[in-house]
């Protein structure tokens, strides 16, 4: 495991992001590769941390004045082992090859424990969206699928959103897939509803996440009634975690965006959501408007110099980073602890750097990493691709009672897992063996390829 980690080092200095995601994988499956002995013959830890196929192209488009810029457009397809590649685009001005391959190797093992067969890739690109107009957005979406198009498919590789990709950049960028391929197939997931777009994806995530956090919860017979939650983001994850939080009786205190962070004592309501919601999704606004409307709370300004983030230093019971990877340091899982947070559940992906977690796992309270707790997007997204192909649209109760089994399904399988291997009750061993082992058995069923 040392020399694929210091192969990953030599062969892409550089890749910070990439080397962690694999770091924190191999350090859980080393029990399974010595109860199996072929995996390690077969060199399946070498072919895993190796993406199947990277595609970097060049995506040219015009602002409104006239001006031509160039962004960097990615897809890395990590591995189909399970079923066509799958995983978000997201358009961010930090994206760069080692977050797009570190997204991607997460992908592979969250989505192997969703149940459903889906291999892993994820995309995107530099392009920064604020602040940029719809038809700005338009241009530079037709420009990014003007190349995509050729190395996806309904049966190749099935992109969906993420940061930056909601459903109108989805719209833009089916649009021209549609117009290029002269075909109206599922080739995205979260489309809006009356073009092939599932009833609960937008929420999926979110609620997936309070899904989970409800299950870890129950094992020590409790639940989200009156607990204070803390939210980081404002997004789609973050707003729907915080919805679920509210039907189930907890109190969401904070949320955030990359400017900096709100503190409501009282908590959201379901009004304050729609606001949130209108502001964020509608009016594309920033998260201080908030206390700028509700003058009860307080704001306070993101400072980069800072060694933690001071959102995560209130008094709370749980909390649920659900904005960017590596935004909980290990001064904030401190704090946390401190301030008697007994639950953190991830909304966003890869949200605890390494220190942060050896914290996390160090201490007693309920640790739901990333690639389990924020699967239920990708599980939605897996149920939009099985009504396309029958062409069917199922009602919202049944997408959401179909996303609660699954994300107690997984929810076991991590328990199980973790039990088996000689780590019960860490969630993080679990989920990373459990998606593991049923990716390296289907690639061992495949051959060498
Ligand atoms: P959105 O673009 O809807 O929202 C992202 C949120 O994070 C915004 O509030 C944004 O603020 C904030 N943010 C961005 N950069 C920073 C930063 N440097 N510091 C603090 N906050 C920041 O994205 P999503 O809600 O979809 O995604 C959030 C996370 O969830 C990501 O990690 C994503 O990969 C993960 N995820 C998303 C899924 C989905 O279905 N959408 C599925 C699984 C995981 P600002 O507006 O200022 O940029």
């Amino acid at each position: 495991m040392d020399e694929i980690l210091k192969n990953i080092k030599e062969k892409d200095p550089g890749e910070i992001e990439f080397k962690q995601a694999v770091e924190e994988v191999l350090g859980s499956v080393k029990p399974v590769l010595d109860r199996y002995p072929e995996y390690r013959r077969a060199a399946v830890l070498e072919r895993i941390v190796e993406p199947e196929r990277v595609i970097i192209f060049r995506v040219p488009w015009m602002d409104d004045e006239g001006q031509v810029h160039v962004n960097r457009g990615f897809r890395v397809e990590m591995n189909s082992a399970i079923g066509p590649f799958k995983g978000g685009l997201r358009f961010h001005p930090s994206v760069k090859l080692s977050i797009m391959k570190f997204l991607a190797f997460e992908q592979v093992f969250k989505n192997s424990l969703t149940t459903l067969g889906m291999g892993g890739a994820k995309g995107g690109s530099d392009f920064n969206p604020k602040g940029r107009s719809d038809h700005e957005i338009m241009r530079f979406c037709q420009s990014f699928m003007a190349e995509l198009f050729r190395h996806i498919g309904p049966h190749t590789d099935i992109p969906a959103g993420d940061i930056g990709v909601g459903t109108r950049e989805i719209g833009y960028l089916f649009g021209m897939y549609k117009k290029l391929k002269n075909e109206f197939t599922g080739v995205l997931t979260g489309k809006s509803l009356n073009w092939g777009g599932s009833l609960v994806r937008p929420e999926a995530t979110g609620y997936g996440c309070v899904y989970f956090a409800s299950e870890m919860l129950k094992t020590r017979n409790q639940n989200l009634e009156g607990r204070t939650c803390l939210v980081s983001g404002s997004g789609n994850v973050a707003q729907y975690t915080s919805e679920k939080i509210l039907h189930l009786g907890g109190r969401v205190v904070t949320l955030s965006d990359s400017s900096g962070y709100v503190y409501d004592a009282q908590g959201l309501d379901a009004d304050k959501l729609e606001f949130v919601k209108y502001l964020k999704n509608i009016k594309r606004g920033r998260i201080e408007q908030y206390a700028e409307k509700y003058p009860e709370t307080s704001y306070f300004q993101a400072d980069p110099g800072l060694d933690h983030n001071p959102l995560w230093n209130h008094k709370a019971d749980c909390a649920f980073p659900c904005a960017f990877e590596n935004e909980v340091q290990q001064q904030d899982a401190r704090n946390m602890i401190n301030n008697g947070v007994q639950l953190v559940c991830e909304g966003a992906n890869m949200p605890a750097t390494p220190e942060a977690l050896d914290i996390f796992s160090d201490s007693n309270i309920l640790y739901g990493p990333s690639k389990a707790a924020n699967a239920g997007g990708v599980a939605v997204s897996g149920l939009e691709m099985a009504q396309n192909s029958m062409r069917l649209n199922w009602p919202a109760e049944e997408v959401n009672s179909r996303l609660k089994i699954i994300m107690q399904s997984i929810h076991q399988t991590c328990l199980n897992a973790a039990e088996e291997y000689g780590e019960p009750g860490s969630y993080v061993a679990g989920a990373n063996i459990a998606g593991f082992v049923k990716v390296v058995n289907a690639m061992l069923d495949q051959g060498l390829v």
